[in-house]
């Protein structure tokens, strides 16, 4: 296949978590003309990584060289805030060497300032782990990733001119008409909202939880939702939150400091995540309703995909998670109100690893073999970086490089295969799995259930 050359045109839709990273990866390699469009101002208040803090963690082999990443990186040392130590309540789950063991409660008060972890932790077992985790200031980060793209040359649309509706192929005038049915379609650029044509030689999907608006992704990915909430603490009770390490539960919430600027405290609550289902109708006397009661056709429906909508609240089942949390780390701030909480989306994959491939055709093949078979494509491509599956924020500052290897055809075997277009395991997917998840009813929750949401700043 032919490679990238640095002075053809790349193109990226989703200027969030991925697209910043990708965009300032090219820029930095003397990448010319690389243009991000996004459907709002960067960061977006729907791009996933448009938060305080995210947590950062060393452990699967992927995460451990992005972390090693983020040392090498200018941008890191400036914006990243790596903090030490994570809690966490199954010790068995994870081997790890060089944690100690937190047990009792005056051992979890002990780990951080006297005044801050104030309650019972009736119950809880985990244990201090005194490096290679902690937490990085996530909207900082997209921003300065931004700027410094910005700076290099990127050019940065957005609004209804950077909204991308639809992509547009070969064999397709520009109002969407097919002419003909070409075997082997490609690329031929990209509509915005208002109506604009863009063209590049190489197009990046980075759009994340919203990707499959765009292209029939055979049920890869799955918008999932979570939920955060903050608290607005006083000066002084941020004076002594600062250098906090992360407190993380995994069946029931997580803190870390609060922001430096604005002294807000984020807590999420954990769950295996909300979706909003898409059905498609099926006939009452369906066979397949009978024999699959229970997994994909739930309720006589047959569940297609996943709609993401934004919502600057939370449902109030997840606002009670989160006091529950509190009162058993922090019962101080349990009855304290929520300053602001939204729900945030992003995309699982059914393996949780990332999904990065070049996508050639809509027909649903095996495209990596296919592009092997044929040699490649010509004409303008499209390389899919999708698949955050809820952990992906560690990697943000790795996954520009990650890109720029398979641009230039450089991404070992390894890697591609992880990464790679894999409809068979999406076939016949059970959109409820909790995939590896705990927290709240051990269950992916349907946002059409929820009984009522929070008001914050409504009244
Ligand atoms: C509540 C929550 C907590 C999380 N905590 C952590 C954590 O602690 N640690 C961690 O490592 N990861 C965490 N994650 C996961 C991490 O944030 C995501 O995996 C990562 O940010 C995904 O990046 P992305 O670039 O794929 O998507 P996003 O960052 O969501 O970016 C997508 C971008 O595409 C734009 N866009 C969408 N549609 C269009 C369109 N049609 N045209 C143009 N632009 C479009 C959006 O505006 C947005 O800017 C968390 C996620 C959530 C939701």
């Amino acid at each position: 296949m032919d490679m990238v050359d640095k002075n053809d045109s790349v193109l990226i839709i989703g200027g969030g978590t991925w697209g910043c990273s990708i965009a300032l990866e090219l820029a930095r390699n003397g990448y010319s003309s690389v243009m991000v469009l996004d459907g709002e101002d960067v960061p977006s208040s729907i791009v996933a990584g448009n938060d305080l803090n995210k947590i950062m963690e060393e452990g699967i082999a992927l995460n451990l060289k992005m972390i090693q990443t983020l040392h090498m990186r200018g941008i890191a040392s400036m914006i990243y805030a790596l903090q030490h130590g994570l809690m966490i309540r199954y010790i068995n789950l994870i081997i790890i060497t060089n944690i100690k063991k937190v047990v009792t409660a005056d051992q979890f008060r002990n780990t951080m300032p006297l005044g801050v972890l104030t309650g019972d932790f009736k119950g809880w077992r985990g244990f201090a782990k005194p490096s290679g985790a902690g937490w990085v200031y996530a909207r900082g980060a997209i921003i300065a990733a931004k700027q410094e793209a910005e700076r290099l040359g990127v050019r940065f649309i957005t609004g209804q001119h950077g909204l991308v509706t639809r992509l547009l192929y070969s064999d397709e005038t520009e109002h969407g008409e097919r002419e003909g049915m070409l075997k082997r379609r490609t690329l031929r650029g990209v509509i915005s909202a208002d109506g604009t044509i863009y063209r590049a030689h190489t197009t990046v999907l980075a759009n994340g939880a919203n990707a499959d608006s765009l292209i029939d992704l055979k049920h890869q990915l799955r918008p999932t939702a979570w939920t955060l909430a903050h608290i607005q603490m006083t000066p002084s009770e941020a004076e002594l939150y600062k250098d906090l390490p992360v407190l993380f539960n995994i069946e029931k919430g997580f803190f870390m400091e609060p922001s430096a600027e604005t002294h807000e405290l984020k807590i999420c609550d954990e769950h295996p995540g909300y979706i909003n289902p898409v059905y498609q109708e099926l006939p009452p006397d369906n066979s397949l309703i009978r024999e699959h009661a229970d997994g994909k056709y739930k309720d006589g429906k047959n569940i297609v995909g996943s709609k993401p909508f934004t919502r600057r609240q939370i449902p109030l089942e997840s606002e009670d998670r989160v006091r529950a949390f509190l009162k058993e780390t922090m019962p101080h701030l349990e009855t304290r109100p929520f300053s602001f909480a939204r729900i945030c989306w992003d995309a699982d994959t059914v393996d949780r690893m990332p999904l990065i491939d070049w996508y050639t055709s809509d027909d649903g093949e095996d495209l990596s073999s296919r592009r092997e078979a044929e040699g490649g494509v010509e004409g303008g491509r499209l390389l899919l970086a999708v698949g955050g599956s809820g952990h992906c924020f560690k990697t943000m500052p790795a996954i520009g490089q990650v890109i720029l290897e398979f641009l230039e055809g450089r991404v070992d075997g390894k890697t591609r295969r992880a990464f790679r277009w894999r409809p068979g395991i999406a076939e016949g997917r059970n959109w409820w799995d909790v995939q590896g998840r705990w927290g709240a009813q051990g269950e992916v929750m349907d946002f059409n259930k929820v009984k009522g949401w929070t008001t914050i700043g409504e009244t």
